[in-house]
């Protein structure tokens, strides 16, 4: 492992990251969510332009391009669900942006056609057979672009109409990893199918199963018809149960966590899945990832939620390691870190999260009150 001040590009914040409370109609709370973090929404723009722009040479997309593809997918959502498209409608009106540009930043995995091959995410979880305490714990560490650390922030929402939650986001997305009051908890991983289309996009599909009552019902959510394409959703309930719902835009699978643990990272892992993966060899750190954080799990019988932060800060296979850097700036489409890690204690309705990597920076915790 390097020592700590040897790591380039790797930011300490020196406070934790902004909790956003938010409640009433959807659009009410993308307003309140859009004027708390007016700053942090243009940022996410911005990035997303700059990053479209130096990307041209792989994507010939330009920013206005990317716009007039993202107004596609818009129907799709506003016919299933239009309670999201009201939601980013709200975030819009409240960080003085245009709606155009809040639906391109949801809908940017599907406009570059996936070859932003980022968010390579990992995602794992113990259920109380494997915990000290009882407790059932999910972890996960979201990779994205340097540049849009500085837009992390947590939103505490009391939906008029859904399950309250907190959920960790950044920018202008919609909040889609957390948990709600009903006791569910995902975590999202991005994967990469070849039959993706034109259709309902991967972060309202995700936001809506955060906002699920019943494990079912979640389940339901992610493979919702005329979805665009697909992500893991990583469901874990307050009873134990724990699952990976893998999803493309036609097929999807079920796994089941049978042991008390169960691990995920970007690539598919049910056989039927695998063959609608695009470009599996370039999904290897994935693999590297996955399997180190399986032998992580299985080394200790009963974790803790330090055991489990420990493992979010794993450096094997640096830097496309569990703990993410961005130590060299070479490719514009491959430039990703660890911007946030957290780990769930849904049994005591607490996020622990750490702002930038967890080998640099402090957890801090936030919890439900529903
Ligand atoms: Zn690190």
């Amino acid at each position: 492992m390097l020592p700590k001040t040897e790591i380039p590009n790797t930011p300490v914040h020196t406070t934790p990251p902004p909790l956003i409370q938010v409640n009433g109609t959807h659009v009410e709370m993308g307003r309140q969510i859009g004027e708390a973090c007016r700053q942090q929404v243009q940022h996410s723009i911005a990035n997303a332009h700059v990053l479209i722009d130096s990307a041209y040479d792989q994507l010939e997309l330009t920013w206005e391009g990317a716009q007039i593809q993202s107004r596609k997918y818009l129907p799709f959502a506003e016919e299933r669900y239009p309670q999201y498209a009201d939601e980013m409608r709200g975030i819009a009106e409240g960080a003085n942006v245009a709606f155009d540009e809040v639906v391109t930043l949801n809908v940017m995995e599907a406009v570059t056609t996936d070859a932003l091959h980022l968010t390579r995410c990992t995602s794992f979880a113990v259920n109380e057979q494997r915990t000290a305490d009882g407790h059932v714990l999910a972890a996960h560490n979201e990779d994205w672009i340097p540049e849009d650390e500085d837009d992390v922030y947590v939103v505490s929402a009391k939906p008029q109409d859904e399950p309250p939650f907190l959920a960790m986001t950044y920018g202008g997305l919609l909040p889609n990893v957390g948990f709600n009051a009903f006791g569910i908890a995902q975590l999202i991983d991005s994967v990469y199918p070849s039959d993706s289309r034109i259709g309902i996009p991967r972060l309202v599909v995700a936001r809506a199963v955060l906002a699920a009552r019943r494990v079912s019902s979640a389940i339901g959510r992610a493979w919702v018809h005329h979805r665009a394409a697909g992500y893991n959703h990583m469901l874990i309930h307050e009873s134990g149960e724990l699952y990976s719902i893998e999803v493309s835009a036609l097929r999807s699978e079920i796994l089941h966590g049978t042991d008390g643990y169960l691990v995920h990272t970007n690539h598919y892992l049910a056989p039927t899945m695998k063959e609608v993966e695009s470009d599996p060899e370039e999904l290897i750190s994935s693999r590297v990832r996955y399997f180190r954080a399986n032998r992580l799990l299985r080394q200790s019988q009963t974790h803790s939620i330090k055991s489990l932060q420990a493992i979010q800060k794993d450096h094997v296979n640096f830097s496309n390691s569990i703990c993410n850097h961005a130590v060299e700036w070479t490719d514009p489409l491959d430039r990703e870190k660890t911007i946030n890690a957290m780990v769930i204690d849904l049994t005591a309705r607490e996020m622990h999260i750490c702002w930038g990597n967890p080998c640099q920076n402090a957890y801090h915790t936030y919890h439900l009150d529903a």
